[in-house]
């Protein structure tokens, strides 16, 4: 394969960082990472050929600025810089600065840059280049009284959009005029605040809207292609969360309408790399040709392009590189077509029972589904940061129809285990399965609209709580003699916290092996054929006979231990209050004798088989310099003598268990 580059750098962090280095590996070039402070051992820091540092953990002052990258890039000796999406992908004095160091940006020029950059004059663009545009006001005359009359010819409801806006920002809806003058100064002061730029522009607001992008493609060569479109219309406030290819209910007739009007919004800025054309599409019926209208275009790579690569085959970062390079597009229109349907579901570390509140912590467990491409940037043990978009990974899946691919979605999620932070995980299995979403009858308000059903508290199961504490307790029937052995018919009490809510129970053995799990006296559910395999644990559900399957993380702590369990992809975490609760309970209930520190056993007066009074000194251990006597709980006869003179045994190690009581 011939090579555009040998050396590019990549000037962003995270998911995309990686995902445009094995394109970048694959075709043999070499890569070069920038990182701040805070991701000195991210992914995509240990991806790269190499990495140079370029400053403090805020974006401000590490990702954002140009220079420090090109320097970077100079330094270093690559021929190109690949922006990403965010941070400076969409910056034309970027652009200009890196060209004028001589370098490659890979990305449009800085004149299509500026050109689709405000809304309003994009609109203009498209207007005269005969491109639907969504009907409102976006002329430069901005005093309020004037804007409030452009709004009533509109006709209510309206949207009042900042033009400068993006990410939903400076965005208002406005149902009635008596609603207006409060909306529009609202839109100005995010405007203002976000991008500094309080202007206004007033659409008439498209009910039941779909959000439908085309992908296209230009090179140097004056060619340019479209690569389908994408259906965007599952959001949560104006942000993208599930995305597919191609659009359901898409007909022949509005395709060829959307992507001429897409290749016309192209050419008309000559433009050249990966860019997105949004439209609004009536959904309130069927989709019609002539119901939609151009929104904006975004001149980058964006984070739903992976759709648009499963149905056509085309590594599109890839083509970034080759046109960047000056080569003409690898594929001509006629060699294009859309194979199956492929759905992205955007994983967030974020609390949906706070509102969707960004989450930090340590990711004590990340794995995903081998059914699904998953683009990430991080791994087990890293750290979620309060620095970036807390966004853990894309989940993609590819099938031969929509059906196919959406229960690869549900499968893929279901898979993918998050220990460590709060996901919305389960908020997308939910959407996934939204009847709405399975019929593909759907726009832009879905999420909102049944928001209190896709985020219904999550349900701490019985199950959940009889695994983790089986975890707790270490206990593993397949293992007689750790476990097995330590269990009488006494029931052994443990607590989990969850959530700030304590759950007490008890665990009992039975003879055939299964474990019955009661609450106050009354039993919650019965476990049977319980084995754990590595971090697996799976075990028959008594009554039912279902079997379940699960992950467990068991997280050391410094006070306490945090343990995972995975069950689909419902997470649990649970705190163990004590480390050795689970045994010191056992101690209670006079079955065992554990070791109330760590220590060396010292002396032992008692064998397998004696029988003893209670109070009758077992042996001693000493530990910081001091002895300690090990005393019988109970009298009883002794089952097992688990330590020996001279041995170092662990604080919550069982040292001497008993013979069940005959009474008990
Ligand atoms: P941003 O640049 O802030 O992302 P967009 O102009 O791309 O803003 O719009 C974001 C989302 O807002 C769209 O995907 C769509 O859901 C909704 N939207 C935008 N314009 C309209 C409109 N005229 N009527 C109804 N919804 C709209």
């Amino acid at each position: 394969m011939q090579k555009p580059f040998s050396k590019i750098l990549i000037a962003n962090r995270g998911e995309i960082a990686c995902r445009v280095m094995h394109t970048a590996d694959r075709m043999g070039i070499r890569t070069v990472a920038v990182y701040s402070d805070a991701d000195a051992g991210a992914l995509h820091v240990e991806t790269a050929d190499e990495a140079v540092h370029i400053g403090p953990s805020p974006a401000a002052e590490s990702y954002l600025v140009g220079q420090k990258i090109i320097e970077a890039a100079l330094a270093t000796g690559a021929e190109a810089i690949h922006p990403g999406y965010g941070f400076l992908s969409e910056n034309p004095d970027f652009v200009e600065a890196v060209e004028a160091a001589g370098l490659v940006f890979v990305g449009p020029s800085a004149a299509a840059i500026r050109a689709m950059g405000l809304k309003d004059a994009a609109k203009d663009l498209m207007t005269s280049a005969g491109v639907p545009v969504v009907p409102g006001y976006q002329g430069e005359e901005q005093e309020a009284g004037f804007l409030a009359k452009e709004a009533e010819r509109i006709g209510y409801p309206v949207l009042i959009k900042a033009r400068a806006g993006g990410g939903g920002k400076g965005m208002r809806k406005v149902e009635e005029s008596a609603d207006f003058p409060a909306a529009l100064a609202s839109a100005q002061r995010e405007g203002q605040a976000a991008f500094s730029d309080p202007h206004v522009l007033i659409e008439k607001f498209i009910t039941s809207p779909r959000h439908i992008e085309v992908q296209v493609f230009g090179d140097s060569h004056g060619n340019a292609v479209h690569l389908f479109e994408r259906d965007c219309s599952l959001q949560r406030r104006h942000q993208k969360v599930i995305e597919e290819a191609p659009a359901p209910g898409m007909t022949d007739d509005l395709r060829q309408a959307m992507t001429d009007a897409a290749l016309s919004a192209a050419r008309a800025i000559d433009y050249c790399g990966a860019g997105t054309i949004e439209f609004i599409v009536d959904g309130s019926g069927p989709l019609r040709p002539d119901g939609f209208w151009f929104m904006e275009m975004n001149t980058r790579l964006q984070v739903e392009h992976p759709v648009t690569e499963a149905i056509t085959g085309v590594d599109l970062v890839e083509w970034q590189l080759r046109v960047a390079a000056g080569e003409a597009l690898p594929l001509a229109q006629e060699d294009l077509c859309i194979d199956g349907h492929a759905f992205e579901a955007r994983l967030y570390a974020e609390d949906p029972a706070k509102g969707f509140l960004p989450a930090t912590g340590k990711l004590g467990h990340l794995s995903f589904s081998e059914g699904a491409r998953n683009d990430t940037g991080v791994r087990s043990g890293d750290e979620i940061s309060p620095f970036y978009d807390p966004m853990i990974a894309k989940v993609i899946t590819h099938g031969p129809n929509r059906e196919a691919a959406r229960s690869l979605l549900v499968a893929a999620l279901h898979e993918t285990h998050v220990a460590g932070t709060a996901t919305n995980a389960e908020f997308l299995s939910a959407l996934a399965q939204h009847d709405g979403f399975v019929a593909g009858d759907f726009d832009t308000g879905l999420i909102e609209r049944d928001l209190d059903a896709l985020i219904a508290a999550p349900v701490l199961s019985e199950l959940h709580i009889a695994l983790a504490a089986l975890v707790a307790l270490g206990i593993d029937p397949a293992a007689p003699r750790t476990g097995w052995r330590l269990w009488g018919a006494a029931a052994h009490e443990i607590r989990l916290a969850h959530a700030g809510e304590v759950n007490t129970r008890s665990l009992s053995l039975a003879p055939d092996g299964s474990v019955a799990l009661q609450d106050s006296g009354e039993t919650r559910l019965t476990l049977s054929q319980i084995r754990l395999d590595g971090p697996h644990i799976s075990a028959r559900l008594g009554g039912s006979g279902a079997r379940v399957d699960g992950v467990v993380r068991d997280i050391p702590m410094p006070t306490n231990r945090l343990v995972s369990i995975l069950a689909g992809n419902v997470v649990r975490d649970f705190d163990i209050p004590d480390p050795r609760s689970g045994n010191a309970r056992a101690a209670d209930h006079g079955d065992a004798v554990v070791a109330p520190m760590t220590g060396t056993i010292v002396h032992l007066d008692v064998n397998t088989g004696d029988l003893v009074e209670a109070g009758t000194r077992l042996g001693v251990m000493e530990a910081m310099k001091m002895e300690t006597a090990l005393i019988a709980p109970r009298a009883g006869v002794v089952a097992d003598v688990l330590c020996a003179v001279g041995a170092a045994v662990e604080g919550g190690a069982v040292l001497v268990t008993f013979e069940e009581e005959a009474a008990a």
